[in-house]
């Protein structure tokens, strides 16, 4: 017998009817922006419609059709946001590039994706003169500014004003309706070895994911909160908060390119931002800025933490000395990229808050859409019982299935079912709060067993003295690899190799314990704040661990 459909409109799930909804339901409701120009530019969710749909107009003239990837080298800024909704709501695709990466390396990934248009802030200028000559895709180059700041003289052949394209249309206009499973956006990652892949996201995952960050187990943002994303545009869509603010109307504060502490601190307290998310690195230098000169947040409440693991130590300093709830979430760029989230469940209200804290520690717990395995050598899946690690493997509406251009799956097959491979390697307790333990690549295998290079870290970040630390498997005659700690220390803080070793007696098994510490000035991240384990593991490959 044949199945009883539902009767439910067929309504595509879009990108535009985001904004539509904003502009409609939270017209008057702020985007307030540091611009490159150097001043703060305020406008609202009704005059981003509207001119989304001017700038989709002035795509349309410039001869894009369905499907041409608009390629951005840009900041987190109001224009940015108008490029994310007139590309993908005309149904075009919006590709953000990460300035951060090396020249060839943007070279590379615009070449790959065929970007026709490409959009870029002021800062990125001598950039994109420098590139432009090995781009033979990019038919249009649009600098993201008014008249008054256009570039008298350019090698960049015909560049042309972003304010001027917009300000030539009418904004009449009518978002087109097209199958929700059309490519809305491009983000690529790079991995550690080959060239960056591309996750191509779709209008229906990126509308489902931004539901999913905002519930209130999630990130739980909402029409009263003022949000600020330091975590850029051009990583993952900001995981996805371009589209969860609008999503429930809460007013946007975008710093542009002003992301050091000193900045950070002033734009929170001036525009009273309640809600952040940023990577660990961030948070180093605002927390940095914020300690040397005795200064207290009088608005800021709660902040995601990801893109790579959050510190105990800056959560208890960021909770108890700051007031700031931590919100500590897991993803990656092929998950769009949220995963897991650390959030209490109501059976933990009455623990003690050491119980809690370990529990908020954790990289948390699946959001509904996302699904998570362990995975052990055999193949088999492992148990969550809060101890035994495997792979940890994916699956989900937001999960990529495949890369850009790639034939090959990325999948593989477990309990007769197709998963990502995140490359993490993980422990999942009975609730289902999922720890992540090491990235497969950075774990240290001593004599067969292995050994956290995360928790090696976060024991390290809880010494005064420690500004950061990174923990990389150095070569031993014996043991294989063995941890060697590398710190930078706090302006003006005083330990020595000895002190940092003896932090470590008592808080982890004796065989657990670094080698050695080497101390440094600086340590490499990546363009995505990330530390570079890789590089690090390079500059110390000769290094002789003491007693070996
Ligand atoms: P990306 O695609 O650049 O966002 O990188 C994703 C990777 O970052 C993940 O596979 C993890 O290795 C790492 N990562 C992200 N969030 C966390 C976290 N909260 N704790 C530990 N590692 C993380």
């Amino acid at each position: 017998m044949a199945r009883l459909m539902g009767q439910m409109m067929q309504m595509p799930l879009l990108i535009s009817s985001v904004i539509v909804h904003a502009a409609c339901h939270h017209g008057d409701t702020e985007i307030v922006s540091k611009r490159v120009e150097g001043d703060l530019h305020r406008t609202t969710y009704a005059e981003c419609e509207l001119r989304s749909r001017k700038l989709a107009q002035a795509f349309a003239r410039l001869g894009c059709t369905d499907s041409d990837r608009i390629g951005t080298l840009a900041w987190n800024g109001y224009r940015h946001l108008e490029i994310y909704y007139a590309s993908s709501g005309s149904g075009l695709v919006c590709h953000t590039i990460n300035p951060r990466l090396f020249p060839e390396q943007i070279a590379w990934i615009a070449n790959d994706a065929e970007d026709r248009v490409l959009c870029f802030d002021l800062t990125f200028l001598p950039l994109v003169e420098k590139l432009a000559p090995s781009l033979p895709h990019i038919k249009h180059y649009i600098a993201m500014t008014g008249r008054a700041h256009m570039p008298a003289q350019t090698g960049i052949p015909n560049l042309l004003c972003y304010e001027e394209l917009v300000e030539a249309e009418n904004g009449d206009y009518a978002w087109p309706e097209f199958d929700e499973n059309t490519a809305s956006s491009l983000c690529y990652t790079s991995g550690t070895t080959g060239h960056p892949k591309g996750a191509v996201y779709s209008h229906r995952s990126s509308i489902l994911h931004a539901y999913a960050v905002s519930l209130p187990d999630s990130m739980g943002n909402s029409a009263t909160d003022t949000i600020l994303p330091v975590v850029p545009m051009f990583h993952v869509n900001a995981w996805g908060l371009p589209y969860a603010a609008p999503l429930v109307g809460c007013r946007l504060v975008f710093p542009g390119p002003h992301m050091d502490g000193k900045s950070l601190y002033e734009l929170f307290e001036s525009e009273q931002v309640t809600f952040s998310a940023g990577v660990p690195t961030v948070w180093l230098g605002l927390l940095a800025y914020v300690k040397q000169n005795g200064l207290k947040f009088s608005s800021f409440k709660r902040t995601v933490i990801g893109g790579s693991a959050c510190p105990p130590a800056m959560l208890r300093t960021l909770e108890d000395d700051f007031g700031v709830s931590v919100i500590h979430a897991w993803g990656m760029t092929e998950m769009s990229p949220v995963g897991t989230l650390a959030r209490l469940k109501a059976k933990h209200a009455g623990q003690p808050v050491a119980e809690q804290r370990r529990l908020l520690q954790s990289q948390g717990r699946v959001v509904y859409g996302v699904d998570m395995a362990l995975i052990g050598d055999d193949g088999s899946t492992r148990p969550w019982d809060g101890k035994t690690s495997g792979d940890l493997v994916v699956r989900g509406p937001w999960v990529i299935d495949r890369y850009f251009k790639q034939d090959a799956s990325p999948l593989v097959q477990a309990d007769g079912q197709a998963w990502f491979p995140t490359g993490d390697v993980a422990a999942i307790d009975a609730d289902g709060y999922m720890h992540i333990t090491d990235r497969s690549k950075d774990v240290i295998k001593s004599g067969g067993e292995w050994i956290s290079s995360i928790e090696l870290e976060n024991i390290a970040m809880a010494h005064p003295a420690v500004h950061e630390a990174a923990v990389i498997a150095a070569a031993h005659a014996k043991w294989d690899e063995r941890p060697l700690l590398v710190v930078i220390r706090k302006p003006g803080a005083e330990v020595t190799r000895e002190e940092l070793l003896a932090h470590y007696e008592g808080r982890i098994a004796k065989w657990q314990i670094p080698d050695d510490v080497v101390f440094v000035t600086e340590i490499a991240h990546t363009a995505t704040g990330k530390i570079q384990k890789l590089k690090l593991r390079e500059q110390f490959m000769d290094h002789v661990l003491r007693g070996a």
